[in-house]
């Protein structure tokens, strides 16, 4: 009994599929690896806050690694840095690899928007001797999530002359924070019976920003009049620059270590600064590429990727023909020939909310990047659906690289359900699969990762951009 007991165990071993915790297998200088790259990390998630921010970011590290602005028929060899930056929202890079077209190229493509509150162009207004701004969300969010919590504004003020104000208020210990008032439950009787969906609605975002009336006798609206006179002298603006003005309210805390044992990290916008961060350090760190590396930060994904700085926009196809044939080669003969990590984030098993994933096939925290073969809702509706044969070539590239790696789905099906970038770069045939970090409270003012599956994914990337096969 005992033998055929063991018999059965080795053969489940030969034959059986199990995820582990990375947790329990990967050496202590690993662990030790990502807790210093996570410091790192949550560096970039406080000064990022917002997809401007992200290319500030990105801009200064690149040119210090020698990478220089992309223009078409440049010449170019192996081991040439780029950058193409698109509007300051949105930015390409690349180092060219050995076998320059041959295999196409290898791209990483992440999104730096997060989910926020942005300002409407007619914003600032008095109620009831208070200043408050109206708002209109931007992206998929619980609107509840975000009252009453301490609120930074990011963004530009850009006025008829061109001249661009820089905005950026609630960050610093010192500075002032805003925040969107909710009812107090003793009154909130009424509000209480309304569907979650409407416990806040969207014309109820309004952000609190003063109340202390421009000391004049006899005339409406001073309350108003004292915030647009501190924000003249501040900022040498009026009313009207709002009116083309980008202006962000973000949650103002900053990235925390979460748990007594610190394994995990608490930030706003993991979604996706955590792949774009990851994308970056590892194209920071691949200097003689076989095929040419490619790392796309875009915008815009979050309101479905519309728009120039969105992938939906050509700006991604004009660069990759450009590039194709500044390299010697024909445009659609090296981008069909092109690999994509779609690098997004992914729904992390929530032992909370158990009904929604179907746990043989959801992420774990802890188990490692995730890799997603296919997204969309009702049907695989909207999904690129990487294909096999890709998803194989993928399996074998991270377990040759000891990555821990774990498959995933974006929840049960016909549940709801969403979907990334990857659809967009897959149509322009190249072979596209999500890869990226698992997630608890996505798109909430605090969503939460771990820092073992930060570093797989930055190691996933890597072990990708840097491809000898
Ligand atoms: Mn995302
Ligand atoms: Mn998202």
């Amino acid at each position: 009994m005992a033998k055929e007991k063991s018999i059965a165990k080795e053969l489940k071993n030969d034959l059986f599929y199990t995820k582990k915790n990375a947790g329990l297998i990967i050496k202590d200088d690993e662990i030790k690896k990502s807790e210093s790259f996570s410091e790192k990390y949550k560096n970039f998630l406080n000064k990022a806050k917002t997809e401007r921010e992200a290319i500030e970011y990105t801009l200064e590290v690149v040119k210090e690694k020698g990478f220089i602005e992309y223009k078409k028929g440049m010449a170019l060899n192996k081991g040439d840095k780029i950058y193409l930056n698109n509007r300051g929202k949105a930015i390409i890079l690349a180092v060219i690899g050995e076998n320059s077209i041959g295999n196409g190229f290898n791209i990483c493509a992440a999104h730096i928007d997060s989910p926020r509150i942005d300002l409407k162009q007619c914003p600032l207004y008095e109620d009831s001797e208070l200043a408050l701004f109206k708002t209109h969300y931007y992206g998929g969010i619980k609107k509840y999530q975000w009252t009453a919590i301490p609120l930074a504004l990011h963004g530009v003020v850009v006025k008829s002359n061109g001249t661009i104000v820089k905005v950026n208020i609630g960050e610093d210990e010192e500075d002032p924070v805003f925040c969107v008032t909710d009812l107090l439950p003793h009154l909130a009787e009424e509000q209480m019976k309304r569907p979650l969906a409407q416990g806040i609605k969207g014309e109820e975002l309004n952000i609190l920003i003063g109340s202390v009336p421009f000391k004049d006798n006899g005339e409406s609206e001073l309350v108003k009049l004292n915030i647009m006179k501190i924000l003249n002298q501040k900022y040498d603006i009026t009313e009207a620059d709002f009116l083309s003005a980008e202006l962000e309210a973000v949650p103002a805390f900053k990235a925390k270590d979460i748990g007594f044992d610190r394994s995990m990290i608490g930030a706003y916008g993991h979604d996706d600064r955590v792949c774009a961060f990851t994308a970056l350090q590892a194209i920071l760190k691949c200097n003689e590429p076989k095929t040419t590396s490619v790392v796309i930060l875009t915008d815009k994904e979050e309101t479905g990727s519309d728009g120039n700085t969105g992938l939906k926009s050509a700006y991604l196809k004009y660069f990759l023909y450009d590039l194709a044939e500044d390299l010697g080669g024909k445009g659609r003969d090296v981008i069909s020939r092109s690999k994509c990590l779609s690098a997004d984030v992914n729904a992390a098993f929530d032992p909370t909310f158990p009904e929604v994933l179907e746990k043989r096939n959801a992420a774990h925290i802890n188990y490692g990047v995730v890799v997603t073969k296919f997204t969309g809702s009702r049907g695989k509706a909207g999904t690129s659906d990487a294909s096999a044969e890709y998803v194989a070539f993928v399996r074998n590239l991270f377990d040759k690289n000891k990555i821990v790696w774990q498959t995933g789905e974006l929840g049960r099906v016909d549940l709801g359900g969403g979907g990334t970038v990857a659809a967009y770069v897959a149509n322009l045939n190249i072979d596209t699969i999500d890869v990226g970090v698992p997630v608890l409270s996505m798109h909430a003012p605090f969503e939460v990762v771990s820092k073992i599956d930060v570093y797989m994914t930055y190691k996933a990337f890597s072990a990708f951009l840097n491809d000898k096969s």
